[in-house]
């Protein structure tokens, strides 16, 4: 009757696929934390959806996420009643992948030979749904969008078509059914049909969800569905944020991070915030390990959550953190908004401003931190997001300060460590008023410039600024603690010792010849001069003091202005 359809995989999927039938990931139990995490999406979904929109025809009486087990079958279902999935969301979510900097990851991935490489890198990128296939030979999808009629059944065996189908009578939301591979004695794969293994995972990686995960009562009958069978909850369901840090242990935190940011590896670091009174929140905010495929593109999101008094309001929530923090993940759960908000309303809420000026101050505090405390994972907090963070120089005016503290650049004073600005300072020779720097395409280019040469020659260090964004900042930063930062390839910079006397003479010796080559470079120059900078090269070319950087020039001008 009802038509079977069979459709190809986006080559994308296809190739991910591969890789997970394959299994380079070894912790196979993920696949449930992704399917409870998905079901619980669904559930804080279709709530918000009938809060808003009245009319809805849903059910809403008895929210919950169920986990069932046919040992003899050797399948295991995930079901959930949420908003569900229309035929069409079926085949652009599940037979596509939408998320971005996925090309990016297949081509690392295609270069990454050895299998810890592969393994790493499918850690930072998280497969989703298709975790499944690590387990499963064969997946089913049964689902009802939450307001529609008809529901459709998905069918995949991973390898490169799926199956949709029209079903009439399926229930409200998800249920995802896998046919457990042969358990494989040598891999010594869990057995995915213990129930006491699946409750210890449940418990391990999703405890912390907010809707109850049924499972058939231990010892209990072995029902199916029949309804003689006792169920009980599995989960605490205490929302992770209002419970006092005593009460949480890293490794919650850990799974809760990974369920919010959608991410597979530990976080680098967690804060928390807790506001009482007329004004009352709670934040529980990570620093990632590793920074998102997408941090430099253009739909790339931002990582808080809001909720609104435990109530799932949005993801990506961009009143609540400004751009350059964009890779900060985690909750805000603010107890005095309406559950009315909309991103517009937000822009304005004079609350939602306060806390976001708190988050960022604590962000940029707790980095402060690190650096004092933990170099180490300074040094990777750096290395994966210093470039984001630097954006901030320019867009913050009212946190420069902070965020200049907490930056890292690269200098002649050690070529393999970065240095912090205050560092530098404490390094500034008897006498050196300015902190110097040069910016350019790339180190070598910087370290082969004549306009190094006299400083390397007297010993003064200079910032090595090699990042596009670099160029952009160092024109609205003026100084650090009091110093001037200077550019060493922009107008006159003296070091000369050579006392005004000496000097006079010189420009006098040299007045012809200064005379002559004005004219013969023409239009070509502003103006000819002696320089006390250059040590083994005999001239070089200089930008006024006000001139543009010459690859801020180069990106204007690319630009087409
Ligand atoms: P992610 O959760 O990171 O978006 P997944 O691969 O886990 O990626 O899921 C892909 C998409 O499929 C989800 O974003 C969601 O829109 C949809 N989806 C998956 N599981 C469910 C479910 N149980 N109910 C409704 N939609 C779902
Ligand atoms: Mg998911």
């Amino acid at each position: 009757n009802a038509q079977v359809e069979t459709f190809e995989f986006q080559a994308e999927v296809r190739q991910l696929l591969q890789l997970v039938i394959h299994s380079i990931y070894s912790n196979k139990d993920a696949f449930l934390r992704e399917l409870v995490s998905n079901a619980s999406d669904a559930l804080d979904k279709l709530r918000l959806e009938a809060f808003r929109d009245k009319d809805l025809k849903v059910d809403t009486d008895d929210l919950h996420i169920a986990v069932d087990i046919d040992a003899e079958a050797r399948t295991l279902t995930v079901r959930d009643n949420g908003v569900g999935m229309s035929r069409e969301d079926v085949v652009r979510l599940i037979g596509t992948i939408a998320k971005s900097g996925t090309a990016e990851f297949l081509r690392k991935m295609k270069e990454s030979q050895d299998a810890a490489g592969a393994q790493e890198l499918i850690g930072q990128f998280g497969v989703g749904f298709y975790a499944s296939f690590m387990v499963a030979d064969r997946v089913t999808l049964l689902t009802r969008r939450a307001g529609e009629d008809t529901g459709t059944r998905w069918e995949s065996g991973g390898e490169g078509t799926y199956t949709i189908e029209q079903v009439d009578d399926a229930p409200q939301g998800t249920s995802v059914t896998l046919h457990l591979k042969p358990a494989d004695a040598e891999e010594q794969t869990a057995d995915y049909t213990s129930a006491w293994k699946i409750r210890e995972i449940v418990k391990r990686y999703s405890d912390f969800i907010t809707w109850p995960i049924r499972m058939a009562k231990q010892g209990g009958q072995d029902g199916d569905g029949g309804s003689g069978t006792e169920v009980e909850t599995v989960n605490s369901m205490k929302a992770l944020w209002a419970r006092p840090k005593e009460e949480t242990s890293d490794a919650e935190l850990a799974e809760f991070y990974k369920h919010i940011a959608h991410d597979w590896a530990d976080p680098l670091e967690t804060i928390r915030m807790r506001a009482e009174g007329t004004f009352e929140y709670q934040a529980l905010l990570f620093v990632p390990s590793h920074a998102p495929l997408d941090l430099f593109m253009r739909d790339g999101k931002r990582g808080i959550q809001l909720y609104v008094k435990r109530v799932f309001i949005m993801d990506d929530c961009e009143s609540l953190i400004p751009e350059y923090l964009r890779f900060v993940k985690g909750v805000v759960d603010a107890q005095d908004l309406s559950l009315n908000v909309s991103r517009e309303t937000l822009q304005q809420d004079r609350q939602i401003q306060l806390i976001r000026r708190r988050l960022v101050k604590k962000i940029l505090a707790t980095v402060k931190d690190l650096q004092a405390k933990d170099a180490e994972k300074y040094a990777k907090f750096w290395t994966e997001f210093g470039k984001a963070v630097k954006e901030g120089l320019v867009n913050d005016p009212d946190n420069r300060e902070a965020i200049l503290e907490i930056c890292s650049f690269g200098s002649t004073a050690d070529a393999e460590k970065p240095t912090t600005l205050r560092e530098y300072v404490e390094r500034m020779k008897d006498g050196q008023q300015d902190i110097y720097y040069m910016t350019g395409d790339s180190r070598s280019v910087i370290e082969n410039s004549p306009h190094l040469e006299a400083f390397q020659a007297k010993g003064y260090e200079v910032l090595v600024l090699t990042d596009p964004i670099d160029e952009m900042w160092v024109e609205t930063v003026a100084d650090f603690d009091g110093k001037p930062l200077k550019s060493i390839a922009k107008g006159q910079v003296d070091l000369d010792s050579d006392s005004e006397d000496d000097r006079e003479e010189k420009s006098k010796d040299f007045a012809d010849l200064l005379t002559w080559m004005t004219g013969a470079l023409g239009d070509s120059v502003k103006e000819v001069r002696l320089s006390s900078r250059l040590t083994t090269s005999p001239a070089c070319v200089v930008g006024d003091t006000n001139d543009l950087a010459p690859n801020l020039e180069k990106m204007y001008r690319a630009m087409g202005h």
